[in-house]
């Protein structure tokens, strides 16, 4: 085993956003402490690993992730969801040298300082951007605003492994977002368990800012947030009555008009046994009130086909819920048992191949929407931001656009396009379309 001279740490994040925020939070703290960040196992003193636990594939990656580690580097610490299982990993690698569950910087802190001591404290290099670590691009970054989750949906583990929800204080959100605007971030993506629950642990508490009061609540961060002059995208959204007061600010350019609204499903009998929070609602009406409020909203959403129980009615049901709906982006997912949910409990259990069945159907269903809708935006100018711009391509992404989850728009590389960087903002004509994403020439 290589031993590198400085301590040096080596950083694998796997897992949601909500992982990479840690990981940031983490690395901020190695770096603020003097600690260098390795690029390679082999060149650290030592590895962390911070895990997702919330599929078994998902699973697998990090036993196979902290196995490889071990085996290549020898001084393993691991932290993240799988780590609140923490059994499961010391039963499989019983050499880490310590294991935290998801939000644990002390803890994982504590434990590189008791095996790894921070050198001697040098001003130059401990220097650290405003913003923090990221491990986005320099343009865009997730915002963390809440942590944990007081729901109890059937198929998911993380009120168990990330506890009940916490809201962090409305002022050191928005001193964050601050500090990331300073540093350059152009688009903050809002992200927690379940956004539109914000405050509700702390009675949606008052603060201040710029000595006027803002609550801890998902309406006042985000006009907030919005008057920071970036791209703020909110994530994680359900469909509760008080969502619909966020919509005049989506209107009004305040914050994008764009909400990821994880429906999972539109059958009653199903949302009620996959306990979903705002299951009650009818969210085709909600969805067409909000269209009312902002007629250009994108609802993104995932659902999840061939839950336990799940009949052909139901996934009909589905079909139909999408086809009025017309959202504009969709994920989804054939359920898979995750270990120590509820939902495993539940008769019915659908055959795969149906499950895989039905998952193509829903997927072509939704693909002739999304082709649909694109197609209709031809001929529109849009804003956009730049993500990439190397030799030959240009792309960028429409207010409509997360990054990684959603579509792309690719901008033809012509003389006016070379001197732009990525988390430039710019006007973009739409002239044709694909499945998924758009092609533009940029509008001077
Ligand atoms: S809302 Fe449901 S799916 Fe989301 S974190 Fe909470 S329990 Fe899990």
């Amino acid at each position: 085993m290589h031993q590198a001279s400085s301590a040096k740490v080596g950083f694998i994040s796997l897992g949601c956003p909500k992982a990479t925020v840690d990981s940031e939070q983490i690395l901020t703290q190695l770096r603020a402490e003097g600690y260098e960040i390795s690029g390679s196992f082999e060149n650290a003193n030592l590895v962390i690993v911070n895990t997702c636990g919330f599929i078994d594939d998902a699973v697998k990656e990090s036993l196979d992730t902290i196995g490889e580690a071990l085996e290549e580097n020898g001084k393993v610490i691991v932290t993240g969801c799988l780590g609140a299982k923490g059994d499961i990993v010391r039963e499989i690698h019983p050499d880490v040298l310590a294991v935290t569950g998801p939000q644990a910087l002390d803890e994982v802190m504590t434990a590189v300082r008791s095996h790894l001591p921070a050198p001697e404290h040098d001003p130059f290099i401990s220097l650290i951007p405003a913003g923090g670590i990221k491990l986005t691009p320099r343009h865009y970054a997730y915002l963390k605003i809440a942590e944990g989750c007081n729901h109890k949906c059937t198929f998911c583990i993380i009120p168990s492994m990330r506890g009940r929800l916490v809201s962090r204080p409305v002022s050191d959100v928005i001193k964050e977002a601050q500090a990331l605007v300073s540093a350059g971030v152009k688009e903050l993506l809002v992200i927690s368990q379940d956004t539109s629950a914000y405050g509700v642990d702390v009675k949606y508490r008052s603060e201040f800012y710029n000595a006027m009061p803002v609550k801890t609540n998902m309406y006042d961060l985000a006009r907030v947030l919005g008057s920071l002059g970036v791209w703020v995208r909110l994530h994680y959204v359900y469909p509760y009555p008080h969502v619909d007061h966020i919509l005049p600010l989506m209107a009004d350019r305040i914050i994008l008009p764009y909400l990821d609204v994880p429906f999972q499903h539109a059958s009653p009998d199903v949302l009620k046994n996959m306990k979903r929070p705002a299951c009650a609602e009818n969210n085709l009406k909600r969805i067409n009130a909000w269209r009312d409020i902002c007629p250009d909203l994108t609802i993104r959403s995932t659902f999840i086909v061939g839950f336990p129980g799940e009949t052909q009615a139901d996934f009909e049901c589905l079909l139909e819920f999408l086809s009025e709906a017309q959202l504009d982006r969709v994920g989804c997912f054939a359920y898979s048992p995750v270990e120590g949910a509820r939902a495993n409990q539940l008769p019915g259990r659908v055959d795969e191949e149906v499950k895989q069945e039905r998952l193509e159907k829903f997927m072509l269903h939704q693909a002739d929407i999304s082709e649909q809708k694109l197609r209709s935006k031809i001929g529109k100018t849009l804003p956009v931001i730049i993500d990439v711009n190397d030799d030959d391509q240009v792309i960028a992404r429409a207010e409509a656009d997360a990054p990684d989850v959603d579509g792309l728009v690719y901008i033809a590389c012509e003389d006016n396009t070379r001197s732009l960087m990525p988390g430039d903002i710019v006007n973009a004509k739409i002239i044709d379309s694909t499945q998924h994403d758009l092609i533009a020439e940029l509008v001077l």
